[in-house]
C-alpha cells in the first residue's frame, strides 16, 4: 500500500494506477476519519469486490466539527489504521494534513445542500454537513473515483452526498453499505472508544429501540406518532441518556413523513455522558 500525504502525489499515483490497470479499470474511494473498525473495513471490502483500485483516505476534517466539539480529542490511530488497510489490500492511502487540505487555514469555498444539510445532525450540529460535503467534493476531485463507499450508519450524510453528486453532476456512483454492529446491537463507531463500560451498556438502548420500532412497523403499526413515541419511551427509560432527536423522515429529503407507506428512515441521536451517538433504521416501502 502506498501512503501519500500530498494532493499532487495522490493525483499522480491514482493516474499511474489507472494506466497500469488498463483503461477499463475502476477506482473505488473509501473516505474515513481513521480510528478504523469493522464498519470501515466493510466499506473497503465492498470496494475491493467491485473495483480494481481501492483508495482509502484518513483525514479528521476540521470543517465538519463545531467549535465545542471533539475535533482535538477525536481518536487518531494512524499506525494501526495503516496496518489494517494494508491487510485488506488497499492500494493507496491518502492521509493529508489540515494544511494540505486547507492551505488558507479553513475552507473558503463551501458546498451546501440547503434543505437537507440543515436537518437531523445538520440541525444539531450547524455547519457539519457543509464541512462534510466540501471535503468529500475535494476528495472526489483529487482521486476521481468511479465508485465511493459510505455507511448507512450516517444516513443523513448519505442523503446530503447523494444530493450533492446529483446536483453537481459528479461522475461517481455512491455505494451505501449496511451498518455494522456489535453482537449486542450497538452500531460500531470510532466514538464508541469514548464510552466507559457502563456507558456502553446504556448505549444499547439506541439499537434496541430501533429494533423494536422496526418490529412494530413490520407487525402492522404504521402510525408515525406511535412508532416515535415508543422509541422515545424506551430511550427515556434510561436516565443515562439525553435524547438529541428521534425523527421519522424520508431517507432522501430528510423531511418528516406522516406515514411509512413509501418507506422511511428512523434516525436517532443521543448523548451518553459527553459522547454523542447516532443510529438509524430504514423501513422498507409497504406492499399493498
Ligand atoms: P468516519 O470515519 O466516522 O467518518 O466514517 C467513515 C465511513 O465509514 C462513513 O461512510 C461512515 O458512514 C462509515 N461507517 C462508520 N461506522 C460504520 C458502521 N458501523 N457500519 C458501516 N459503516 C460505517
Amino acid at each position: 500500500m502506498q501512503i501519500l500525504h500530498t494532493i499532487k502525489e495522490t493525483r499522480q499515483a491514482c493516474a499511474k494506477s489507472r494506466t497500469v490497470a488498463g483503461s477499463s479499470s475502476t477506482v473505488g474511494l473509501v473516505p474515513t476519519m481513521g480510528a478504523l473498525h469493522e464498519g470501515h473495513l466493510s466499506l473497503i471490502r465492498a470496494a475491493k469486490k467491485q473495483c480494481n483500485i481501492v483508495v482509502a483516505t484518513i483525514f479528521v476534517n476540521p470543517t465538519q466539527f463545531g467549535p465545542n466539539e471533539d475535533f482535538t480529542r477525536y481518536p487518531r490511530t494512524f499506525a494501526s489504521d495503516c496496518a489494517l488497510l494494508e491487510s485488506e489490500g488497499v492500494d493507496l492511502l491518502f492521509a493529508p494534513t489540515v494544511e494540505e487540505m486547507y492551505p488558507t487555514g479553513t475552507a473558503r469555498t463551501f458546498i451546501e445542500v440547503p434543505g437537507i444539510s440543515d436537518r437531523l445532525d445538520g440541525l444539531s450540529r450547524p455547519g457539519h454537513f457543509r464541512g462534510v460535503a466540501t471535503v468529500v467534493a475535494k476528495l472526489f476531485h483529487i482521486v476521481s473515483p468511479d465508485f465511493a463507499y459510505f455507511g448507512q450508519k450516517d444516513a443523513a450524510q448519505v442523503a446530503v452526498l447523494r444530493a450533492m453528486v446529483h446536483d453537481l453532476n459528479f461522475p461517481v456512483e455512491l455505494v451505501v453499505c449496511p451498518t455494522v454492529r456489535e453482537p449486542e446491537g450497538l452500531a460500531l463507531s470510532s466514538r464508541n472508544q469514548y464510552l466507559s463500560a457502563d456507558e456502553r451498556n446504556h448505549a444499547l438502548v439506541l439499537s434496541q429501540s430501533l429494533a423494536s420500532a422496526t418490529a412494530m412497523a413490520t407487525a402492522g403499526v404504521h402510525d408515525v406518532r406511535q412508532l416515535r413515541s415508543s422509541i422515545l419511551q424506551r430511550l427515556k427509560s434510561s436516565p443515562a441518556l439525553k435524547i438529541d432527536y428521534v425523527e421519522i423522515v424520508d431517507p432522501a429529503t430528510l423531511e418528516s413523513v406522516s406515514d411509512i407507506q413509501g418507506g422511511a428512515l428512523i434516525a436517532i441521536a443521543a448523548w451518553i455522558g459527553k459522547t454523542r451517538l447516532i443510529d438509524n433504521a430504514l423501513l422498507p416501502a409497504l406492499n399493498h
